[in-house]
């Protein structure tokens, strides 16, 4: 299976994703999380990519496709994946579509989480009190969002062109998001 998860900040993308991954046996690949393993060890790439982070703006297509080209062309990402946060631009779409060309295979399907946007500014401002992200000040979120809307929103409508666009609805209980989630993605062909 090659999956890409998407849906705004705060979405519930992360906890959802893991659980779908570990359902198909593939690895959940998050850039947020690649990104902030590379912060915390102050590589090049962390260096580079936190002054973006920090500002909710995107770091730039190439560093970020570079990236995920090498995660996705390690082994356990062979037999399919399930990108979380990637992609997030149109640029990022059209360079994730010849990198699994490349590889004979094709996505599989998109799954999108709606979300209430001011219940998503609610669960972000309370992520940041738990976790302490540098990202998730009130000021960062609203911005987080507007790129959100600007960037990443349209693609949405490029894969339902596709007709890979499965929507479920984000809100309520973690457990029951999961069921539905699992429900509308059994009924996708495996390719
Ligand atoms: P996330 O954990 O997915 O919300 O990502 C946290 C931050 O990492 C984002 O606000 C961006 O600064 C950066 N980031 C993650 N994925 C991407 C991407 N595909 N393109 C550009 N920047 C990204």
């Amino acid at each position: 299976m090659r999956l890409l998860i998407m849906g705004p900040p705060g979405a519930g993308k992360g906890t959802q994703a893991t659980a779908v991954a570990e359902h198909f046996g593939i690895p959940a690949i998050s850039t947020g999380d690649i990104f902030r393993a590379n912060v915390g060890q102050g590589t090049p790439l962390g260096v580079e990519a936190k002054r973006y982070m920090d500002a909710g703006e995107y770091v730039p297509d190439e560093v970020t496709n570079n990236m995920v080209r090498s995660r996705i062309a390690e082994s356990d990402a062979g037999a399919g994946f399930l990108l979380d946060g990637y992609p997030r631009t149109l640029a990022q779409v059209t360079e994730l579509d010849s990198m699994i060309q490349a590889t004979g295979h094709q996505l599989d399907a998109v799954l999108v989480l709606t979300v209430d946007q001011e219940a998503v500014v609610t669960r972000l401002l309370k992520r940041a009190e738990i976790e302490g992200r540098a990202d998730d000040t009130e000021d960062v979120i609203r911005r987080r969002l507007e790129v959100y809307a600007a960037e990443t929103e349209p693609l949405i409508a490029v894969y339902g062109g596709r007709g890979l666009v499965v929507s479920v609805d984000g809100m309520g209980e973690i457990a029951d998001v999961q069921q539905r989630i699992f429900a509308a993605l059994d009924d996708v062909p495996e390719s």
